[in-house]
């Protein structure tokens, strides 16, 4: 058996995540012969289990095996100073007035492994953003990609009602469409809320007219019940909440899934952290350097075609290592995520949290039509996981009843204590309102070669901030919340101040806010129609090198307010098309062709 150095390979994908294990999968059924390069390393689900069980904090990247040479950045990495401002101790360089707050995880299968789930699809108003006036527009529009929105529900089995995103959300799905699993049932909290919302209307802070609200489920990649000609992987979800970071019953979908259903002509090689693409005088990619642990040397592989899928920041990362497709100076640049602003308090009665998913159901009407040209767009999530997010988990608020008690200052003990936890937290929950971020080239990944990572890399340095745009959407945001908790009948909670737990703490209009990141890094190598202003086409291929592609949220010209990963699924399977398309024809150029191992050739 040879070495992957001394074979010649048809693609190297870098990275084992979402979009890479989708891209190689594709290329491995149309019969190329693929190595993926992953930085981290591989283990078992009942390790993973194991080890989040023992964990001290439960954090998105608690059960998942480190690699010391491929470090990833963490929640833990940031703090909230007293005065006000950050401070961050961790892979990441923060250089910003705002801490960019989001963790991604470099283990086989990638940060797919520890994410949510939700799997909500783009409007068609999403790929125009630029008719807003914020935010850049995209090179295809919804049509051209809703093909391959249905693939990829497919590919990683999402759970919907069709109907309801048709009749609700606005979403031109195909007559007769059935997303390949029933919708998951809401959880009680939803309902309680459907029945206090659900045809009031409130007023916009920053819009024009009222919203009209509606309580509607959102689609998940997570094991329901199949409709007619679709089969389920996995468990189904049986509630454990524990999705962020990994499921026990295996019922949510991670990319190690879609590795399982790999041709052999796939090869997987972990703890491999590529360096740098190679690139010859006439800027084609021939392949890659990588390296294992720190005490290893420097390995090349070599291949017709080079595909990039480290994580948004990762990505651009590679790309400003190499030198590489930055005639437009835009790589790195238009860093986006989804900025994420929590409201939390009491219902009246009690309502079940901290019972399956952490969100079931949502808002939807903040995030479309006029009000966008004034304010960022959301999308509220409707939170099933108490103050978890806000504040951590309830046993902190055990330890406040023991210390100072309820609103008289009394400890409490005992029965009471338990009386009291037992009744407070059953009526926890929260809002989390998902801003819409516009693609600002200053807010940007850099590389600082005085700061480097256990290889001796340079490490990512961030610059991050929100525009005033994004500011006016988190103020009406909060506005929107006081009129929801007024409706709910709901005891507010929320108060932010600058401290440990708020890094993202700021000012706006003489008030206090503070945000979380929702791990939806995109936006460092985006699509453009032009080479001039942005780092790939509507295919993910390098504008500056024809063999070399960036796939994954990175080259996303805007994130809108749906979490991500269903559009850069769907992106990444239509890439595939055009990867093989640019692999057939180089092998049409060649006039001895390599022979195949193991698989059947186009
Ligand atoms: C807590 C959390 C919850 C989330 N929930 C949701 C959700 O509900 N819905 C949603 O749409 N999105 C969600 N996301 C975002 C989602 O996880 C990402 O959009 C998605 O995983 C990005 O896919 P990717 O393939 O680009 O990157 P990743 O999944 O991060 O994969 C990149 C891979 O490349 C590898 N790699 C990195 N550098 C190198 C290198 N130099 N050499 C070789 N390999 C390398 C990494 O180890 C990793 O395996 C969530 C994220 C987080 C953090
Ligand atoms: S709620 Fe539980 S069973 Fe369902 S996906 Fe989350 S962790 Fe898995």
């Amino acid at each position: 058996m040879s070495t992957p150095q001394e074979r010649h390979w048809d693609a190297v994908v870098v990275g084992a995540g979402f979009a890479g294990s989708l891209v190689a999968k594709g290329l491995g059924e149309r019969g190329w012969r693929v190595l993926v390069l992953e930085a981290g390393a591989g283990q078992s689900h009942a390790e993973a289990l194991e080890a989040y069980r023992t964990a001290p904090a439960k954090t998105p990247n608690s059960p998942y095996r480190s690699t010391p040479s491929a470090p990833s950045p963490d929640v833990t990495d940031l703090s909230g100073e007293a005065g006000g401002g950050f401070h961050a101790d961790g892979y990441f360089v923060q250089r910003g007035p705002l801490p960019y707050a989001s963790g991604y995880l470099r283990a086989n299968g990638g940060t797919g492994l520890a994410w949510t789930g939700l799997a909500p699809r783009m409007h068609p108003e999403d790929f125009r953003a630029g008719d807003f006036g914020h935010g850049r527009d995209w090179p295809i529009g919804y049509q051209d990609l809703e093909p391959y929105y249905r693939a990829a529900e497919r590919e990683i089995g999402v759970a919907g009602d069709a109907e309801e995103q048709r009749a609700q959300v606005g979403l031109p799905l195909p007559d007769g469409y059935r997303f390949p699993l029933r919708a998951i049932p809401r959880s009680y909290l939803d309902q309680v809320m459907s029945r206090a919302l659900d045809g009031h209307s409130v007023r916009d802070p920053a819009g024009p007219a009222p919203v009209r609200l509606r309580v509607v489920g959102t689609p998940h990649a997570r094991n329901s019940l199949p409709t007619p000609g679709h089969s389920v992987e996995g468990g189904s979800c049986v509630g454990h909440a524990s999705c962020v970071p990994i499921c026990p019953s295996q019922a949510k979908y991670t990319p190690l899934r879609t590795q399982a259903r790999w041709r052999p002509s796939v090869h997987l090689l972990t703890r491999a952290v590529v360096s740098r693409v190679l690139l010859d005088a006439a800027g084609r990619a021939t392949g890659v350097e990588y390296r294992g642990d720190p005490a290893d040397g420097t390995r090349t592989v070599r291949a017709d075609l080079v595909v990039l899928a480290a994580h948004a920041i990762e990505n651009a990362r590679l790309l400003l290592l190499s030198g590489a497709a930055n005639s437009s100076d835009q790589v790195g640049r238009n860093l986006m995520d989804h900025p994420v602003l929590l409201t939390w308090g009491l219902m009246p009665r009690q309502i079940g949290p901290y019972r399956g998913p952490g969100s079931t159901s949502g808002l939807e009407g903040f995030r479309f039509g006029p009000a966008r040209a004034r304010r960022a767009p959301f999308r509220v999530e409707i939170g099933n996981w108490g103050w978890t997010w806000a504040l951590g988990p309830p046993d902190g608020r055990v330890a406040e009843l023991l210390r100072s008690g309820g609103p008289d200052g009394r400890g409490r003990f005992g029965t009471e204590l338990r009386r009291t936890v037992a009744d407070r937290v059953g009526r926890e929950f929260a809002f989390q309102f998902e801003m819409e971020q516009d693609a600002d080239p200053a807010n940007r990944v850099t590389l600082d070669p005085r700061l480097r990572d256990p290889l001796g890399l340079p490490r990512p340095a961030l610059h991050y901030d929100l525009s005033g745009w994004v500011r006016r959407g988190i103020a009406a945001a909060k506005g929107v919340s006081d009129q929801l908790f007024t409706l709910l009948g709901a005891e507010d909670l929320t108060s932010f101040a600058p401290g440990a737990g708020w890094p993202g703490y700021f000012e706006h209009e003489g008030r206090g806010y503070a945000y979380r990141a929702a791990g939806h890094g995109a936006g460092t190598h985006l699509m453009g129609t032009s080479p001039t202003d942005s780092v790939v086409d509507q295919w993910q291929r390098c504008w500056d090198h024809p063999n070399l592609y960036a796939v994954g949220c990175g080259s996303m010209p805007s994130v809108a307010t749906a979490n991500p990963s269903l559009t850069m699924a769907a992106l990444a399977l239509r890439s595939t098309e055009a990867i093989h398309r640019t692999l057939l024809a180089r092998r049409r150029l060649n006039a001895s062709p390599p022979a195949l191992e193991g698989a059947d050739h186009p």
